[in-house]
């Protein structure tokens, strides 16, 4: 730590000008370097003007009424509320000069600023907790004038001690030890006093380090944004440029490199050249009306060679997917297709399907204009059909609209059931166009893929067997195949197109992996990515680019843009504040609409957002995208990457990475995430589950016959036998249990409709007003007393209904945040199938998943403050899922080497289920190091065995997939584990990037004992050849109980 605050605190990376000797020529970097060797050198014999005393003593005092303060209430300190403390151990009033002095000589370390009254104050709650320190006297004098208040901090330098077996202590409440207080202070005291020494030693010889500072410290004097303006107070001195005359982003890297911030993050750089275009073109060329509107309403002239290309396929009567870079101009390949087709039969109907409603609203304006310049078609209706669609405005889109745009949600359940009432339309589709196919995969995607058979089953009952296929995609390696598939086309009826031919300017790419806090203690981890982060897209905005930050999750989102306001209200960038906005999942339509209005109008410098934006509108023009965390998959990373440069401008695309292994991972090789193509998305059309529910569906739409093999497959006799009931005459209809409506029973996405609502109460807790939704698989993990974080503005849960889905929050402002402490329990309820793997038995049946919230920690720069109990009623859910019990020999073993069962356990877990394809929609029991690693007995203790099920509500059918193959996912996981060079387990082998518990607890030796004591694999182990092992603590597995099971089941053989 210390070490840290000693390299920032030189004078290279203080507020002050170098003096002027120093200043001339060279980077940064090498000046800090010789004066930190300087400054050892000197440290001793430094002799400061009087000054320096008296501001020492200054630090001091606020030093120590700041860190009791912040210790006991986490809160955020105002100026006013301390003075009077800091005044009594000074015996003289408090400067605000003389702070501000401190501040240009620690800027890292000081915070010193007027930050928005509404960001800060408590909303009616009497909790003590929540409130703000009273003020003391003298307090209304430094009141803002307006809607401000002056706050004055220490950055908190502090970092939990982590040591894995010692004890993980989480239990007792981690508050900050007397002794660890001191230390901070000596510490901060220490920095200060070394930072006066760099000053004095660092002066040039006609230079006074008094006045120097004085000097530097009138930069820093805070302004009230709100009050008058006072003449003596500098206007921030930085004016952020034009969007047109921003710097290229060359330069812009270049400067970073001699940011005093700069500590070497930058660990890979790769410069992509720009790209000219490939032209193509089509012979006869469409009608010259065609060619007019594309250029009046896009002003388009020519075509890329895969446009090219696309069209002359489609003419010709193929299905065509093209898989192209982002902003290839893809859309040009089915909307030429189709005004082609309009002017040849204006009765000719085409479907538009998109993954999300503001793409679809996207491209709908685009293909309006389109129509609307192109002479003798502009009279054609473009709509929308989708479950927003009102019921007496149906009809008339029906019958009137040449496309529609809408969804498989409604495909499937309002427009197939009701084949009668679209015959017209059905009849007369020529073209289907899919964009963003690699959208759909997983389960959604296998249920996709069966709606679009029964489409196609439809269509061809109703006469029309003409059908044209067209979809887009992000770079795959096995487009066609996948076309073919989803589709359920003959391979030579699908034409592949993935030559690119459209143009690239300039991307700059750097991978940013935040530096160590302390580089002698490695151990101590990275510095934090948000703050790293917030340095970034700060240092970007004020040049006049425009920047997009992308989180995971919101809660990472709200994080982050509660940091990069406060940081930009410390600086004084009160302009730049203004242009940044979050935006993500769960806002109401009109605060979205808003956002994008202002991002695409250029009135915004910094969007923070969730994958929300992923796939979504066009927001204009942005010049660089900073990924904090891998974004899960290679095809979001290049999503995300390809929402810079747009138009013919350079860009920068950073991946600013986290400590988890799949970020490092990355990082070590960067190559994989532009260069490699995308391996195969998994649908899975043979699910008998799957396929059994849209069985029903078709069965609806039309009576199902065995001649209906060429749609469903090979398994459609032996499902219909067992599932659907048959007429007289051989007709299969739906089973009674889904009647009347079919399509009402399959949920084709999941329970993503099952969604808490968050409301916030006002001072009297008489009304409420409802700020967002939040889909149940993450309402449990956000939503629980404690803490909840919304538009960078903090809200405090107060209260949570499972049985109402509400939750009622309040508006408080605390400067820490929470993070849940929970477990979840998967349970093995009843047993209905059983099958062999070699040397053991899997079984597969009804699971029980039980989640309890208990507690949270409230957490500062990474500090855990307190550890808070709540008692949250748990959440508790049925579903299907399979299990396999570890033997009592390997548990023997695991123990006789001293192995963590849970550990092992827990990895092996992993290890299966990364080698399963359809993995994302499958879950298991992560196990938590809180736990795991108490000293105490735990109360909680978990059966002996590997358990997955299906994730809640998504409608089931994936982990009888794994299931059915258990044994050669089993067999693959063991050879992978087996043969992975990794040392402890990688992301290869034994660590998932989707595990809860982010593989804290994690053993890969004993995932391989576990995996091959499954299939009956030589075992010999002893504790002499093991370099790992001794595990001591606790133990918290137990023998797997016996499962009810259902009689007379029959042992399926692999
Ligand atoms: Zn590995
Ligand atoms: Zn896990």
């Amino acid at each position: 730590m210390k070490r840290k605050l000693k390299e920032e605190n030189n004078a290279g990376g203080s507020g002050i000008p170098a003096s002027k000797s120093q200043s001339k020529g060279k980077g940064k970097g090498k000046q800090v370097k010789r004066q930190k060797s300087a400054a050892s050198a000197n440290k001793s014999d430094v002799v400061w003007p009087e000054y320096f005393n008296s501001l020492f003593k200054t630090f001091k005092a606020i030093n120590t009424v700041l860190a009791f303060v912040s210790s006991k209430k986490q809160l955020a300190v105002t100026f006013s509320a301390i003075r009077t403390s800091v005044e009594a151990q000074l015996k003289h009033p408090l400067e605000i000069s003389s702070i501000a002095e401190l501040k240009a000589l620690l800027p890292d370390l000081v915070k010193f600023s007027y930050v928005p009254k509404d960001q800060l104050q408590v909303h009616g709650d009497k909790d003590k907790d929540f409130q703000l320190p009273s003020r003391g006297a003298g307090a209304n004098s430094m009141k803002g004038g307006g809607g401000h208040i002056l706050i004055l901090e220490l950055a908190d330098n502090l970092q939990p001690k982590k040591s894995k077996n010692a004890g993980f202590a989480y239990s007792q409440p981690p508050a900050v030890s007397p002794a660890a207080l001191k230390k901070l202070i000596d510490e901060r005291n220490e920095a200060c006093k070394e930072a006066l020494d760099n000053l004095v030693i660092h002066a040039g010889p006609e230079e006074d380090p008094a006045a120097l500072l004085q000097d530097a410290g009138r930069e820093y004097l805070p302004a009230d944004p709100t009050a008058p303006a006072v003449p003596s107070q500098p206007e921030a001195s930085h004016v952020v440029p034009e969007h047109k005359d921003r710097p290229a982003i060359a330069s812009v890297v270049k400067e970073i490199l001699e940011q005093p911030w700069y500590k070497e993050q930058i660990v890979h750089h790769q410069v992509f050249e720009p790209k000219p275009p490939l032209d193509g073109s089509v012979d006869p060329p469409p009608s010259p009306a065609i060619l007019q509107a594309l250029a009046d309403s896009r002003n388009i002239t020519g075509f890329y060679s895969h446009q090219a290309r696309a069209i002359e396929e489609i003419r010709q009567g193929h299905h065509v997917v093209v898989s192209t870079s982002t902003a290839s101009g893809k859309s040009v390949v089915y909307q030429v297709p189709l005004l082609m087709a309009l002017e040849k039969d204006p009765d000719a109907k085409a479907i538009f399907v998109y993954p999300t409603k503001a793409l679809a609203q996207d491209q709908k304006a685009s293909l309006e204009q389109l129509l609307f310049s192109c002479e003798g078609l502009s009279h054609l209706k473009v709509d929308t059909y989708d479950g927003d669609t009102p019921q007496d405005a149906r009809a008339t889109v029906r019958e009137t609209a040449s496309v529609i745009f809408t969804n498989f949600d409604t495909i499937h359940a309002s427009i197939l059931p009701h084949e009668d009432t679209w015959r017209k339309f059905l009849k007369n589709v020529k073209l289907f166009v899919v964009d963003e196919l690699h959208y759909y995969t997983g389960l959604f995607g296998s249920h996709v893929a069966l709606i679009l058979r029964r489409f196609r089953r439809v269509s061809a009952a109703v006469g029309n067997r003409r059908v044209q296929f067209i979809s887009c995609t992000a770079t795959l390696a096995n487009s066609g195949p996948h076309m073919q598939k989803m589709f359920g086309l003959e391979s030579n009826d699908v034409i592949a197109i993935t030559e690119d031919g459209a143009p690239a300017s300039q991307k700059d790419f750097v991978v940013w992996n935040p530096p160590l806090v302390d580089p002698m203690q490695p151990a101590l981890g990275r510095a934090s990515s948000i703050s790293e982060a917030s340095s970034l897209m700060r240092f970007l905005m004020k040049k006049g680019i425009r920047v997009i930050l992308f989180c995971k999750i919101r809660k990472v989102c709200e994080l982050a843009m509660k940091t990069i306001k406060a940081d930009l209200s410390n600086e004084g960038c009160y302009d730049v504040l203004e242009r940044v906005r979050p935006y993500r999942g769960g806002y109401s339509r009109e605060d979205r609409r808003r956002i994008e209005a202002d991002a695409f109008s250029g009135q915004l410098l910094g969007i923070i957002a969730t994958n929300a934006l992923e796939l979504g509108v066009d927001i204009g023009v942005l010049d660089a995208v900073i990924m904090l965390g891998f974004p899960m998959t290679v095809p979001s990373f290049r999503q995300q990457a390809g929402r810079a440069g747009r138009r013919s401008k350079d860009s920068l695309i950073v991946l600013l990475t986290e400590p988890f292994a799949v970020d490092q991972y990355y990082a070590n090789h960067p190559d994989e995430l532009f260069d490699k193509k995308l391996e195969g998305l998994m649908v899975d059309v043979d699910s008998r589950v799957v396929l059994e529910a849209h069985l029903q569906c078709a069965s609806y739409e039309m009576p199902i016959s065995l001649s209906d093999e060429k749609w469903f497959g090979t398994a459609l006799p032996e499902l219909c036998d067992n599932s659907l009931l048959k007429d007289r005459d051989g007709w299969y209809h739906p089973h009674s249990n889904f009647l009347p409506y079919p399509a009402a029973h399959v949920s084709i996405r999941g329970a993503q409709d099952e969604k808490y609502l968050v409301v916030e109460m006002d001072e009297h807790a008489d009304s409420l007003k409802s700020i967002e939704e939040v889909e149940v698989s993450r309402a449990m993990f956000e939503i629980y007393e404690g803490g909840f974080l919304h538009q960078g503005i903090t809200f405090i849960t107060k209260e949570v209904s499972h049985d109402t889905r509400v939750a009622k929050v309040i508006r408080a402002d605390v400067n820490y945040h929470t993070s849940p402490r929970d477990y979840t329990d998967v349970n093995a309820l009843r047993t209905y199938r059983i099958r062999r793997a070699k040397g053991t038995l899997a079984y597969y049946g009804k699971v029980h998943v039980h989640v309890k919230v208990f507690g949270f920690f409230k957490i500062r720069n990474k500090t855990i403050l307190d550890a808070v109990e709540v008692d949250t009623p748990a959440w508790d859910r049925d579903t299907t899922g399979f299990w396999i019990d570890v033997p009592r020999d390997i548990l023997n073993l695991l123990r006789s080497l001293q192995l963590n069962v849970a550990e092992a356990i827990h990895a092996a877990e992993h290890a299966f289920l990364l080698q399963f394809p359809l993995s994302e929609d499958v879950r298991t029991e992560c196990k938590a190091a809180e736990k795991e690693y108490k000293v105490t007995e735990s109360m909680r203790k978990r059966p002996a065995r590997v358990i997955f099920y299906d994730s809640i509500g998504k409608g089931g059918g994936v982990s009888a997939r794994a299931f059915d193959n258990v044994q050669s996912i089993l067999e693959q996981a063991c050879d992978v584990v087996a043969n992975c060079p990794c040392e402890d387990g990688c992301t290869k082998c034994v660590q998932s990037p989707a595990c809860k518990e982010a593989n804290q607890v994690s053993s890969k030796l004993g995932a391989l004992i576990i995996l091959k004591g499954f299939l009956g694999r030589e075992l010999n182990y002893s504790q002499e050849t093991l370099q790992e092992g001794v595990y001591t603590g606790p133990e918290t597995i137990v023998d797997a109980p016996a499962v009810l099971a259902t009689p007379d089941i029959e042992i399926e053989e692999s």
